[in-house]
């Protein structure tokens, strides 16, 4: 394992990870961002970006990559795994392929998406249980599906799904959902889209794979059977923050705990993006927090 030196890295080469990359460029520093799989993160497969940025996804996500690059960040494939204060003000921070010396870092780790919990989840995960309607919708030609969820990704998602399928059942929990109006209309209006609302997945069933799902009606506790061949699951994200130490405050679900200057509990540490408690959720938070917490960043480096 060999030691290199930086002065900020940025973990995660989402949208805030590329952002602050790219915020922090230009000042003589040395950066690093290190991200641990394909750069853009949650946005990478979404094909029709909803809000105040449009476009693909992934277009948006390549640009950032090639600002990031061209402005001279080096760019590291590995996973972090851990993050410790050192007695010299220095942060030690591991990945799975080396550790680092660096004064400052930007946790920008983002969220995957949560499971639902449920009986068969694991078994059919890749054989009807899909995380992506763009990439898999064609392989539900003509085909009845499930999207579980009350918020905008599953809106979103359901009429991404009905461009191939002939039906789609949407399931939520709440008495009315959570998404945005104009997704809440469209959805509602759409004839293809069936909502369920005041329902849960208990179970999802088959033989080589899905095949149906057994729903639960919130109101009076019985249950139903709803035939489909996938199912498509959004109810909310989890925060990528089980790799870091105690020493960084967070809340009982994850979320890392900031000021309102983007600074965590651990010194020169800072946090952005959708690993945040109180993140807005949307794109433009994302590059708004990035640039919050790369100009705390310099604030301090420059002390
Ligand atoms: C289905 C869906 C649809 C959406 N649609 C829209 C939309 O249309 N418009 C909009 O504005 N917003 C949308 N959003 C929200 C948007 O995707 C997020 O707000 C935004 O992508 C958050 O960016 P982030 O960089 O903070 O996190 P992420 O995108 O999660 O990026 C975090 C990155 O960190 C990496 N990482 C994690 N842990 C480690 C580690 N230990 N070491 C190294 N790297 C690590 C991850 O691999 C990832 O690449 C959508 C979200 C979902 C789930």
């Amino acid at each position: 394992m060999t030691t290199d030196n930086y002065d900020v890295i940025v973990i995660g080469a989402g949208v805030t990870g590329l952002s602050a990359t790219i915020e922090l460029l230009g000042h003589g520093l040395r950066v690093a961002n290190i991200e641990s799989q394909l750069f853009g993160g949650l946005i990478i497969n979404i094909n029709e970006l909803d809000g105040a940025i449009q476009g693909s996804g992934i277009d948006f996500a390549s640009d950032l990559m090639m600002q990031a690059s061209r402005t001279g960040a080096t760019i590291l494939s590995e996973m972090v795994t851990g993050l410790v204060a050192q007695p010299n003000k220095q942060l030690l921070l591991t990945t799975d392929q080396h550790s680092y010396q660096t004064k400052a870092v930007i946790i920008a780790t983002g969220a995957t998406l949560k499971a639902l919990n449920v009986p068969g989840e694991t078994a059919f995960e890749y054989k009807g249980i899909s995380h992506c309607a763009d990439c898999d919708g064609p392989l539900y030609q003509d085909a009845e599906v499930v999207v579980v969820g009350g918020g905008d990704s599953a809106f979103q998602e359901a009429l991404v799904l009905t461009e191939f399928c002939h039906q789609v059942h949407l399931i939520h929990h709440h008495e009315s959902p959570t998404a945005q109006s104009h997704l809440t209309e469209a959805v509602t209006q759409h004839e293809k889209i069936l909502v369920h609302s005041s329902c849960e997945v208990v179970e999802i069933f088959g033989t080589t794979g899905v095949e149906g799902v057994q729903v639960k009606h919130l109101a009076d506790q019985t249950t139903c059977h709803i035939p489909c061949t996938g199912l498509f699951a959004y109810i909310g994200l989890k925060p990528s923050s089980d790799f870091l130490p105690d020493d960084i405050e967070r809340d009982k679900d994850g979320h890392i705990i900031t000021s309102t200057k983007l600074m965590t509990s651990m010194q020169n540490v800072f946090a952005a993006g959708a690993v945040r408690q109180g993140y807005g959720g949307m794109l433009e938070h994302a590059i708004q927090e990035a640039k919050v917490a790369a100009q705390q960043c310099l604030l301090f480096l420059s002390r």
